[in-house]
């Protein structure tokens, strides 16, 4: 329904006969929820495989509204991507990441990094990179306490110009990250064409990560590793997992066996505990 056409009236009508009336309110209720601060950021550690300390928060949206109470961003990003709605909902995501950044930093916590998600449309801007830097600038946040995931989707729609924006954020010092790693198609051929800094295998792994899935957590970190890539492996649940994921050499771990994503209050306890002495 979503790809009917660029008439917003024929999808209008078509949404308004073939849509549940749930998702027809979530459209109507997405435009506009950020000018009503309904959206929030949650922050989920990132740790060290081996010791568990605390090396970064990934930004994870959170919205909350009256009518639909709290939604998943699985189900209102994609909307929100087809409704042109991602671009000023990922500056807003930016802004209070680095507004967040910032106020850690001046409660001493200088240590605190954040990652952020960008769709593909917010990435394609001509001047995405410097309104990153804009936002930097603006909050007073180093470029190093920041870093961007992206899929291999986004990037490799025009394989030259994102190398540049990859380059150009890394000027910044600005980190990247492929995100959902292992889940496109030609993933391997791209490696070492796309210049991120780290790859996120994607959580599908962790499934089967005791037979085919540790093979190939095993042969990516190792592969990654020789081309001077960080690894996340997320989606990490277990005790056990965790267990797998040290002994195949996994270096930065995400999941729910660490944390949940967190509010911004309960994310400090692990700011707290990572602080350099
Ligand atoms: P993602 O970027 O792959 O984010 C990781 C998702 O996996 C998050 O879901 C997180 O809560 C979940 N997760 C973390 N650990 C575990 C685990 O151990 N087990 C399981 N089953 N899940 C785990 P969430 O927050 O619902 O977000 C879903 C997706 O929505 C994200 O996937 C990302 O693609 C998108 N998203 C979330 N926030 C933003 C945002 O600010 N901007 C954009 N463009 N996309 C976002
Ligand atoms: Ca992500
Ligand atoms: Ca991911
Ligand atoms: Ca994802």
């Amino acid at each position: 329904a979503k790809q009917a056409g660029r008439n917003t009236h024929r999808t209008f009508q078509h949404d308004w006969h073939h849509q549940s009336s749930a998702q027809f309110e979530l459209d109507a209720q997405l435009q506009g929820a950020a000018a009503r601060g309904e959206f929030e950021l949650h922050y989920q550690p990132l740790v060290d495989a081996r010791t568990g300390t605390l090396r970064s928060f990934e930004a994870l949206l959170r919205w909350h509204n009256p009518t639909l109470g709290a939604v998943s961003p699985a189900q209102f990003i994609p909307v929100a991507e087809t409704r042109g709605l991602i671009v000023p909902i990922g500056e807003w995501v930016l802004r209070a990441a680095c507004r967040q950044l910032r106020a850690w930093h001046a409660a001493g916590y200088t240590h605190a990094r954040v990652s952020v998600n960008v769709s593909a449309l917010q990435f394609a801007l001509p001047d995405f990179v410097r309104s990153v830097e804009a936002t930097l600038r603006t909050h007073g946040v180093p470029g190093h306490a920041l870093a961007v995931e992206l899929t291999e989707s986004t990037l490799i729609q025009d394989l030259e110009a994102s190398n540049a924006k990859l380059a150009a954020l890394h000027a910044l010092g600005v980190r990247t990250a492929l995100d959902d790693f292992g889940t496109g198609y030609s993933s391997l051929s791209y490696l070492q064409r796309l210049h991120v800094n780290t790859l996120k295998i994607d959580r599908s792994f962790m499934q089967a990560i005791d037979g085919r899935g540790g093979a190939l957590v095993r042969a990516i970190t190792h592969l990654a590793h020789d081309l001077d890539l960080r690894v996340v492996v997320e989606g990490v649940e277990t005790a056990q997992q965790l267990r797998t994921v040290q002994a195949l050499g996994g270096d930065t771990v995400q999941g729910y066996h660490v944390s949940r994503p967190l509010p911004v209050a309960q994310a400090e306890a692990f700011l707290r505990a990572a602080r350099p002495a």
